[in-house]
């Protein structure tokens, strides 16, 4: 059976090279080639022996998602579909700034969680994707962004410099594959990213939290939507099963492993239903034992959502009374949103497995 290399990590890939009797180090320098110089084709690896090159092109391929479409918005972010094959799509999107450039990663095909005000939620779930199909997206941006990789410090001049798991899907529902992601997200032989700049967002799988925690913690964002259970049972439907309370204490076991001493608490603006000054007061009694930062993210709509974006004014006193309090806060400016691009508008192409479509009205999606 080939095997593709891109579903493993430094591990993975020692174990394969001593299965057929290489030294462990070529691991390294497959990992290098893969990931550092973008290397698909195994005739290039000039340092590997030509015999294990061709040992290699009979058992192994590298092989990533197809590039399906390609759309650059006014603000400079960058979107790509990529086709994960049985029709099936993802989205990536890629956002400049003046001295950062992230990756917003996609870790699903869909999503089975159904948060209420989430366009990815309505349009079901689908599978998994492997740890190819989630580091192939970073592989891909690399590549596309197209500057200059040198071998010296090739981390150095990179186009993505910050990863945040925030695409497609939630992430610690695929903790296995996410996690062998991140280990070649962080590895210094592949991307060597540090463990601050590459961020997993979860609506709240308490248990898988603790995991993180134990196998790889990264910095961390929790969807936390709603100062009280009644709101965020109707919001993030998780909640029934991992009530706030529960959620906060695992952001409390998470911090003394965290790269950063902040838990970040993502917060989605909806006109009229979260986004009053009370709710804001509420929110500070919940959190006050949490070291945590607040980001604030004004609703980005989608066809047929039935919510709509808080109004500047709302999100700025929300806000505001949350600095009083001492709280760090900031809002999350909306990018892409003309490509649909921003936070909650990746919709992919979702062959849904559940029944959650049945009778919805979905838009095409480009
Ligand atoms: N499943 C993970 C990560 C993906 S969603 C999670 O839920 O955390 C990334 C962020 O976008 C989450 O905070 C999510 O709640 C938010 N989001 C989802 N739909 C949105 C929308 N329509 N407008 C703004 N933010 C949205
Ligand atoms: Fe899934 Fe996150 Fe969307 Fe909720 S917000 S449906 S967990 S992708």
């Amino acid at each position: 059976m080939t095997i593709n290399l891109l579903n493993y990590d430094g591990k993975g890939l020692v174990d394969i090279c001593t299965g057929i009797g290489e030294k462990p180090f070529r691991a390294k320098q497959l990992l290098r080639w893969i990931h550092q110089s973008g290397t698909a084709d195994f005739a290039a690896m000039s340092d590997l022996a030509k015999s294990l090159r061709e040992k290699l092109a009979t058992m192994a391929v590298i092989e990533l998602p197809q590039i399906t479409y390609d759309s650059v918005a006014a603000d400079g972010t960058r979107k790509w579909l990529l086709s994960v094959g049985s029709g099936n799509g993802i989205e990536t999107v890629f956002i400049p700034e003046a001295n950062r450039g992230t990756l917003c990663v996609s870790s699903q095909v869909g999503c089975a969680l159904a948060c209420a005000f989430c366009s990815t939620g309505r349009q079901g779930f689908n599978r998994n994707l492997t740890v190819a199909e989630i580091i192939g997206q970073l592989w891909i941006a690399n590549k596309m962004v197209g500057l200059e990789v040198s071998d010296k410090v090739p981390q150095a001049n990179r186009a993505v410099t910050n990863v945040v798991m925030m695409g497609m899907g939630e992430p610690l529902a695929n903790f296995d594959n996410v996690v062998t992601a991140l280990d070649i997200m962080l590895d210094d032989h592949a991307y060597g990213l540090s463990r601050r700049r590459v961020t997993v967002s979860t609506s709240g799988l308490v248990p898988a939290i603790d995991r993180l925690r134990e196998r790889c913690p990264v910095a961390l964002a929790i969807s936390l939507h709603a100062p009280n259970d009644a709101l965020r049972d109707r919001l993030v439907p998780i909640n029934k099963k991992y009530p706030i309370k529960e959620l906060l204490a695992a952001c409390q076991r998470y911090l003394p492993s965290a790269p950063r001493d902040f838990i970040t608490f993502e917060y989605v603006m909806l006109d009229g239903v979260n986004d009053s000054a009370a709710h804001a007061r509420e929110l500070i009694k919940l959190v006050q034992d949490v070291p945590c930062k607040f980001n604030l993210i004004p609703f980005n709509s989608f066809h047929d959502s039935g919510f709509k974006r808080s109004s500047a004014e709302a999100v700025r006193v929300f806000r505001d009374v949350l600095m009083q309090a001492g709280l760090v806060a900031t809002v999350r400016k909306t990018r892409g949103d003309d490509i649909a691009a921003a936070c909650g508008q990746l919709a992919g192409q979702v062959k849904d497995k559940t029944r959650r479509t049945a009778g919805l009205k979905i838009e095409a999606v480009q």
